[in-house]
């Protein structure tokens, strides 16, 4: 599962963090995840509370993570349309069928913030 290797690099980010800041407990870490990084929010979730009772710090944190739609663009028609929910392979264009796209957004994997 490639969400345990995702998850531990947020927690390392959010670890650099804490240290920066000297925060002694995180309450609440928000990030967004785009459709098209292929993770499920629920798998991160799991494996963040599994590795977060190895972090004093993290001990308490509560994970909200929003699922990001993705843009594509087709390059048939040109035009662009939202996709909502994650896919293992690329959509068709609704408006042509064509399936040569390009993703303009939904690959976002980012900390939005962090509550202490
Ligand atoms: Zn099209």
């Amino acid at each position: 599962m490639h969400e345990l290797s995702v998850t531990q690099s947020l927690i390392d980010l959010i670890l650099e963090e804490v240290e920066q800041r000297s925060i002694k407990s995180v309450k609440k870490v928000g990030i967004s995840v785009g459709v098209f990084t292929t993770f499920e929010p629920y798998a991160i979730n799991f494996y963040f509370e599994t590795l977060k009772t190895e972090y004093p710090p993290l001990e308490d944190t509560v994970l909200e993570i929003e699922l990001k739609p993705g843009v594509c663009r087709c390059q048939e028609c040109g035009k662009d349309f939202e996709v909502k929910e994650t896919v293992s392979n690329l959509p068709q264009c609704p408006h042509c069928g064509s399936i040569f796209l390009e993703i303009k957004e939904g690959r976002e994997f980012l900390i939005n913030y962090l509550e202490v």
